[in-house]
């Protein structure tokens, strides 16, 4: 087994969320593990939502490599190759979850198969195979509220799309929803309502005004608020009695998620109702961190590229677990395509697969003394 046939397998196994539970594919990788002598937990946060966490002990915290195994559903438009094929063709793999992230998924297996019979000297090894990270980071929520299943770990990489470029942070995502109530009265007697669209409307002009008080993150910029939807009303002759509100704030890590919303509740005022519906904080760790400053390294010497460290426009399951383990440093850093992502023919550069592998080899091998 290599890490290019375990991601066409993988692939070839269909976990599109919410309709394909992540269970079969979490079967396999969970027993690849259970074989090479590592111990593996399997946790369900609904039937069949499977994530896996496996691991080696070693004296210190151990590094995590962290991924999803869910995928984005394939989109409208038709594929020109099978999205569950697994298909390779001029040094690129096609399917669903190539790039974002089953290569990734299969890299961080291959590097701990490789290291299942080395004497750990330093530190453990574990790796945390989430389920349901598309809609929300399901998987990495449900495992941080159970005591005891996540283990520690010192640090962390998590295999989403990089281009196996190293990202050391990512905006949060606050989603809210904010609704207004009136008194519904018939279109041509208005004084005898009250109209939930103006308080809307109201609402989503204060917003448009919205100042941020924190300062820019040099890597990550500024914090965003985009009003995405807006609805109200049922038909035109009538005085709306509810309205809804989608809003979309992009934060960077020295926002506190809950200190924003009370800003935003007191902006709006008590005729609004304000509720999240996502609820991930930001990640940055600092460039010169030890671990950051090894993993450049050992990037470098496996890809040739020596570039600094990026973000990504994405968050990930890092918005969970890196607080879950106490704020360890987190680097993104996987072989799939950040701008491939999400798309018709997705597809993975198969040396980016092969690099992965070495790069996680050689990491772990440094943290834990292998
Ligand atoms: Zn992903």
């Amino acid at each position: 087994m290599n890490a290019v046939e375990l991601t066409r397998e993988l692939v070839q196994i269909d976990t599109i969320n919410p309709h394909s539970p992540e269970r079969p594919c979490a079967e396999r990788v969970g027993n690849l593990l259970v074989d090479a002598g590592y111990s593996v937990a399997t946790h369900e946060f609904a039937p069949g939502r499977a994530s896996v966490v496996a691991r080696r002990e070693g004296a210190g915290p151990p590094i995590c490599f962290a991924g999803h195994l869910d995928t984005v559903p394939l989109g409208a438009a038709p594929w020109t190759r099978n999205p569950f094929g697994g298909e390779i063709d001029a040094g690129k793999l096609y399917g669903r979850g190539s790039s974002d992230m089953k290569s990734g998924i299969a890299a961080m297996v291959e590097a701990a198969l490789r290291l299942a019979k080395t004497p750990l000297r330093k530190a453990g090894i574990s790796l945390v195979l989430l389920a349901g990270e598309e809609t929300g980071c399901e998987g990495a929520t449900h495992l941080a509220k159970v005591p005891g299943a996540l283990g520690r770990a010192g640090a962390m990489v998590v295999g989403e799309p990089t281009g196996n470029r190293p990202v050391i942070g990512h905006k949060g995502a606050l989603w809210l929803r904010a609704r207004t109530r009136g008194v519904t009265a018939h279109g041509s007697m208005p004084q005898m309502g009250v109209n939930a669209v103006i308080k809307a409307a109201r609402a989503v002009l204060q917003l448009s005004s919205f100042q941020f008080d924190v300062a820019p993150d040099p890597l990550l910029g500024a914090p965003t608020l985009n009003v995405g939807t807006i609805k109200g009303g049922l038909n035109v002759n009538s005085v709306p009695d509810e309205a809804v509100i989608g809003i979309d704030v992009r934060t960077i890590p020295a926002q506190r998620h809950g200190q924003l919303r009370k800003q935003l509740e007191s902006l709006l005022g008590p005729e609004v109702e304000l509720a999240p519906v996502v609820d991930l904080e930001g990640v940055r760790t600092p460039e010169d961190d030890p671990f950051v400053r090894n993993v450049l390294e050992v990037t470098a010497s496996v890809t040739g590229e020596r570039e600094p460290p990026g973000s990504a426009t994405y968050f990930t399951d890092a918005s969970v677990l890196t607080p879950a383990y106490g704020g360890i440093p987190t680097v993104v850093l996987g072989p799939g395509e950040m701008a491939l992502c999400h798309q018709t023919d997705e597809h993975c550069r198969v040396d980016r697969i092969e690099q992965s592998v070495e790069i996680y080899t050689r990491l772990a091998r440094a943290w834990c003394g292998a």
